[in-house]
């Protein structure tokens, strides 16, 4: 069986107690290899080498640092079938999505931010008659990375690539309930020529080897992806010392149908930010507002091509979902369609875990579930489920909609579906959200500015902002 070890000091290492924890592949209900059990002693391992390795890795010049990072992009896509086929087995999404959407994105955002960092300027403020202003921007040292378990390399690397960029030495922590490409990363990062220490993996529970960065007082900056409940734990430890932070939280996102919209873009798009990945990306939209005109003929429609989307095991070529990543959050799910009927809502398709044949008979498989008949303001339309379960609800004004959409304590992503421009720009303007597709979903540019409002987080990502977010800024006055 494999035993994932961490990285640190440039080394792949036991850790200190030598504990360990099973990782199981949920497309069978197995357990297939054991992950370091991390502790507090570990953070401080990681944090002396990290400590050693920041002056020399702060002063390398940028190009040189990109180049590493670089390198680092060049070794995944070279193994991108290899680090697909991990992703899949760890999480259970299909095969075909780890190859098409998660590795390749893990490869960009090493590339994107290894050559941002190359333009990343810093501003001057000229004052007529009495001086000038210059602003510095330079790495905070050591800071700690955490990320969650639907996206596992692609969020990883989404924030160790700006830290690394801008010059910082990362202590970086995956889910423990996927760790294996955060693994993989650190065997490439060896062989890619990271120096020692500037990088360090530790793989093992939130509450043990997380709470121990959160709490460490030499790690400067947490920058956490995951639920709600675990943002708010961490800013009540990280916040009174000042460290900086930056929450990418839970969501329970809208979309918005009216009744002009492209009908067969809209049905499609909604398909695929309703289910992909089981429903399990933070940017899905699982409560779905269509216009009254339209209602019934996109109910049809929408549950119709539902009931035919193919559950099946991950490597199933033409599965459209796989298994969502464990047991617990299986029984989580199913207790939500629970909670949905006895909110009075009816399951028009789904709600119920499939059960598949041979090695797969254990794996953690649900129908992709569609209600109608919820309240807005019901548990279920309030809570994030995070897996593949949507409410459809219809509403006759946009005054309705947005009210709905903006109605929970939530604003992440939205979607509207329109061809009036007009409408469109003014429903993106009053819906309470990070960020709003119009007419799409999930097109990424990694310049533009990612985060929520309200519970889904404080801060933002991508582009200049993580490597603002990264950096400590001095503004420096001289007289003329
Ligand atoms: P989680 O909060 O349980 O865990 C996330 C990470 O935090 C894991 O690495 C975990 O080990 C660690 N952790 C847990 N407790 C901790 C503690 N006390 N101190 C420090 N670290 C701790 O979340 P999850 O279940 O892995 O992920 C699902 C959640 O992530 C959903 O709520 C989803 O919406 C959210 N998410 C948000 C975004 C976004 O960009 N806003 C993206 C993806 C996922």
């Amino acid at each position: 069986m494999k035993v994932i070890k961490n990285y640190v000091n440039g080394q792949l290492v036991s850790p200190v107690f030598d504990k360990y924890i099973e990782n199981i592949d949920p497309s069978r209900g197995k357990v297939y290899s054991m992950i370091p059990d991390s502790t507090a002693e570990d953070v401080e391992l990681a944090v002396e080498a990290a400590e050693k390795a920041f002056p020399v890795w702060s002063s390398w010049s940028k190009e040189k640092r990109s180049d590493v990072m670089l390198k680092v992009a060049q070794l995944i896509e070279q193994r991108l079938d290899i680090f697909a086929e991990a992703e899949s087995l760890d999480n259970g999404k299909p095969l075909s999505l780890a190859k098409s959407v998660d590795i390749p994105r893990a490869v960009s955002n090493f590339k994107f931010f290894a050559t941002a960092i190359l333009h990343f300027a810093s501003e001057s403020h000229y004052m007529e008659s009495e001086g000038f202003n210059y602003t510095t921007r330079k790495p905070i040292g050591i800071v700690g990375c955490i990320s969650p378990w639907n996206l596992p390399l692609y969020l990883f690397t989404w924030k160790i690539a700006p830290a690394l960029a801008a010059g910082n030495c990362v202590i970086a922590k995956p889910s423990e309930i996927t760790p294996m490409t955060a693994f993989m990363l650190s065997e490439i990062c060896i062989e890619a020529g990271m120096p020692a220490g500037v990088l360090n993996i530790l793989h093992g529970l939130g509450h043990k080897v997380g709470d121990a960065m959160t709490r460490h007082r030499k790690i400067k900056a947490i920058s956490f992806t995951g639920g709600t409940k675990t943002g708010e734990m961490i800013s009540s430890i990280a916040a009174p010392m000042f460290k900086k932070l930056s929450l990418e939280l839970g969501g329970k996102n809208p979309n918005i149908i009216f009744a002009d919209c492209d009908f067969d873009d809209a049905l499609s798009t909604t398909m695929r930010s309703s289910f992909a990945n089981q429903g399990q990306i933070c940017l899905c939209g699982s409560r779905i507002f269509i216009e009254r005109p339209i209602y019934e003929k996109f109910k049809a429609a929408f549950v119709e091509k539902t009931k035919n989307s193919l559950v099946s095991y991950p490597t199933d070529p033409k599965a459209k979902l796989g298994a969502v990543v464990s047991e617990s959050h299986m029984q989580k799910i199913l207790a939500y369609v629970q909670l949905a009927k006895e909110e009075g809502g009816t399951i028009l398709t789904g709600g119920e875990r499939v059960l598949l044949e041979g090695e797969y008979k254990d794996g953690y498989y649900l129908k992709p579930t569609i209600i109608e008949g919820l309240s807005y303001n019901c548990r279920v339309n309030q809570e994030e489920i995070f897996g593949p379960v949507v409410t459809i609800t219809p509403f006759d004004t946009e005054e309705e909609a947005l009210m709905m959409a903006n109605s929970t304590q939530y604003g992440l992503a939205a979607t509207v579906w329109t061809t009036n421009l007009k409408k469109a720009h003014r429903v993106a303007d009053n819906l309470q959200s990070g960020i709003v597709w119009i007419n799409s979903w999930l097109v990424r540019d990694l310049r533009t500015p990612f985060g929520g409002v309200k519970a889904s987080g404080v801060g933002r990502e991508g582009g200049f902002e993580a490597l603002r977010f990264f950096t400590e800024t001095k503004n420096v006055f001289v007289k003329s």
